[in-house]
């Protein structure tokens, strides 16, 4: 089986060219809008899919990730008429972080949108805490994705592998299992060294990677990026 998972954008920050990274994805029925950079509301409008999510995952607090999500959800309210979405935070502090932005710059966030913690939230999906893992000051997470079929996990920004696949015990009672992890050909701290997810490569885990230029990849990269294969276009 493969995920029904459609890419909205896939580059870094500032890899304009192949808008912000952000996904659809289809599970258990519902479709979610996985983050909403600064390019993906446009880009949702354009494709006439802004009435075709159930609830949004937000992973961090940057603008790539969160900078037209007003934008959607004033769209929703007042031009579709549409109740007020859930919006699932997977760290305590992305939630309390996320509804003071939003209600800076909305007001009475409730009107449009119903923001909780992923874990709080009757539903398929669960946080992954990795707040100060992309950037110190930042509350971030990652989104494990759970059904009879099997597990997918997407890692939001983050220095290293998310931890849990690094404990050979979870990889074990998480199979099937596929990674959409975020990636750097460079060593940064805020990002994943595409190096570091070999290991699950060789462990027979379908792993790839976003978040970043595929120009700027080496020749002997071995991890595929969504680019190529999930990239909505
Ligand atoms: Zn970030």
């Amino acid at each position: 089986m493969q995920p029904e998972i459609r890419f909205l954008g896939a580059g870094g920050a500032h890899d304009i060219r192949w808008g912000n990274s952000a996904a659809l994805l289809r599970w258990s029925d519902k479709t979610y809008l996985i983050d909403c950079g600064f390019t993906v509301y446009p880009r949702l409008v354009a494709e006439n899919l802004l009435e075709a999510i159930d609830a949004i995952c937000i992973t961090h607090l940057h603008d790539d990730h969160i900078g037209s999500l007003s934008a959607l959800l004033y769209h929703r309210h007042f031009r579709c008429n549409m109740p007020p979405i859930t919006i699932l935070a997977g760290s305590e502090g992305v939630r309390t972080k996320l509804h003071t932005i939003l209600h800076f710059l909305m007001g009475e966030v409730e009107r449009f949108a119903d923001l909780r913690l992923a874990d709080q939230a009757e539903g398929p999906v669960v946080g992954l805490p990795t707040d100060g893992l992309h950037m110190p000051h930042m509350p971030s997470s990652a989104f494990l994705f759970q059904s009879a079929a099997g597990y997918l996990l997407y890692s939001g920004d983050i220095g290293c592998p998310v931890p849990c696949l690094q404990e050979p015990d979870w990889l074990k009672a998480h199979q099937p299992l596929w990674v959409f992890h975020d990636i750097s050909f460079q060593r940064v701290p805020t990002h994943c060294y595409f190096e570091a997810l070999y290991f699950l490569l060789e462990q027979g885990i379908p792993t790839w990677g976003y978040h970043c230029d595929p120009e700027a990849a080496p020749p002997d990269l071995r991890l595929p990026l969504v680019h190529t294969e999930f990239l909505l276009s």
